[in-house]
């Protein structure tokens, strides 16, 4: 069979690990997509680095849908780990029930940011006789080894491992910590079953009781739901090794077939100041708290308007520029929605002069953007695409009598439709109904404001003055008015409390 891949879908090219280079996507099957996605292990609150990967994901996902292809989109959590087992001891409660309610507050996460349910969200609990088939199937291939209850894959027996790091075994092995007393043949030997310890979770198998290693669980779930060889897998670049090398290795030695994946897709890191975020640094950012913050919303703009390999550099300049952005964005919105308020659009119109060729420009932008979205994910050239048809819109709106125009509602119509469908669709992001997003900028804005002021606090007489306003906007019942000012001033760290003898207020 020829991969003319059933004509309709257009060629999208993608930055694949395993050769390096930027290739045409070509899937097994035409018109279907398998895709797996490498997820959380659930222990603790996700950071914004997790984030990242999830939104990656979900873009990947959207554009690989809204090109017409039938995806098939696993992303798993890893529900056994050392990890939760640490944490189930400190907090007294079994490892199931820890990683039970992690599971749900990732969850809660993944839905403010906006993100779509996969096709199917697995947890390693639920795949332990695939496991154990799976690891009795590589015994059997003669790629694994047992001792002691412990089961080995031996690298050793394995051509081609080390394929995706393309690095010879040697550097590999140079890159490890050797424990002279190991079982291991190889150094590079890694664990696919581990015997019981006592007070440890557990399950049964053909080598005695006890839990799987952590690489098997992503060959076993992408087997069970998307057959021996998938089309896109995708994960942070710090799984490249062992991680996926360990996946490669385990899935075609159980299967014989080659390869597992056609295209390995990883993206990069977010640096704060300079430094790649950890746990082990201190300088972890948890997606609860950005979310909370400021929001999902803005977790798209930031962590998908750089390119998905690039590493993000977190920071005040960072968020700074996503706002004025987003802002940007927003207010252009606005105008559009203004604009389609005062609708004189009729059917019969046609848009003419200034409007006619802005129709014309909305219509290469969207051909642009796709274009962008197809060279690997350009998400940046694709947001470039859509800034400058704003600055055009803008630009035709100071010509006098533009937008007194009838074609005027056609124009900012087709505006909004490029927001939501290329952008939003793909990236998530400008499909918020413009009031209420402005809102939003707004009340970051204000809190960023707060909290950067620190010691030099709103002043008594800016205090009495805006008491004041709200009094009046009370006593004209403008309340959302009075209510603004009210939160306005709690966002600068003034309390107000009305009573009987008038308005009071406090520093917080
Ligand atoms: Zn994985």
């Amino acid at each position: 069979m020829t991969q003319g891949q059933g004509s309709s879908i257009r060629p999208i090219k993608v930055t694949n690990t395993l050769s390096g280079k930027k290739e045409l996507l070509e899937t097994r099957f035409p018109g279907k997509l398998s895709m797996y996605s490498c997820g959380p292990t659930v222990y603790g609150l996700i950071h914004i680095g997790n984030l990242r990967a999830g939104l990656v994901s979900d873009m990947l996902f959207r554009y690989f849908r809204k090109v017409g292809y039938d995806v098939t989109y696993v992303r798993n959590y890893t529900d056994v780990d050392d990890k939760i087992i640490k944490r189930a001891n400190e907090e007294k409660i079994p490892a199931d029930e820890v990683a039970r309610k992690y599971i749900q507050e990732v969850e809660m996460d993944y839905a403010v940011s906006g993100m779509l349910s996969p096709t199917y969200k697995t947890t390693v609990t639920d795949h332990m006789p695939e496991i154990v088939a799976l690891i009795e199937r590589i015994i059997s291939n003669g790629k694994a080894y047992v001792v002691d209850g412990e089961v080995f894959f031996s690298i050793a027996d394995f051509a081609g491992y080390g394929k995706l790091s393309r690095k010879p075994i040697e550097d590999l092995i140079a890159g490890m910590r050797v424990d002279v007393r190991e079982k291991k043949r190889n150094p590079l030997d890694f664990s696919l079953w581990k015997p019981a310890k006592p007070g440890e979770p557990s399950w049964d198998s053909p080598w005695g009781k006890g839990r799987p290693g952590w690489h098997i669980e992503c060959s076993a779930m992408a087997s069970k739901w998307l057959g021996d060889q998938i089309d896109v897998h995708h994960g942070g670049e710090d799984l490249v090794f062992p991680h996926h090398e360990n996946e490669i290795a385990q899935s075609e030695a159980a299967s014989g077939h080659a390869p597992f994946v056609r295209y390995w897709l990883h993206h990069a890191f977010i640096n704060m100041a300079k430094e790649k975020m950890s746990k082990s640094l201190g300088n972890i950012i948890t997606a609860r708290e950005f979310l909370t913050k400021y929001s999902g919303e803005l977790a798209r703009f930031m962590f998908l308007s750089v390119h998905y390999r690039s590493p993000i550099e977190f920071g005040d300049e960072a968020l700074e520029n996503a706002l004025v952005s987003l802002h940007r964005l927003y207010e252009a919105k606005a105008r559009a929605a203004e604009l389609l308020r005062q609708g004189r659009a009729r059917a019969d119109l046609r848009a003419e002069g200034v409007w006619g060729s802005f129709l014309a420009s909305c219509e290469k932008a969207r051909a642009e953007i796709d274009d962008c979205y197809a060279n690997d994910f350009n998400t940046a050239g694709a947001l470039g695409a859509v800034f400058s048809l704003i600055r055009e819109f803008n630009r035709v709106l100071q010509e006098p009598q533009a937008a007194a125009t009838p074609a005027a509602a056609l124009g900012a119509a087709e505006l909004v439709r490029v927001m939501e469908e290329e952008l939003g669709g793909v990236l998530g992001v400008g499909r918020l109904e413009a009031s209420k997003a402005l809102a939003d900028i707004a009340r970051v804005r204000a809190e960023k404001l707060a909290a950067a002021g620190g010691g030099a606090r709103i002043g008594e007489e800016e205090i009495l003055g805006l008491i004041q306003a709200r009094a009046e906007a009370r006593k004209a019942k403008d309340f959302s008015k009075s209510d603004q000012i009210r939160k306005d001033l709690e966002s600068r760290g003034v309390l107000i409390k009305d009573g009987p003898s008038g308005t009071t207020w406090s520093y917080k």
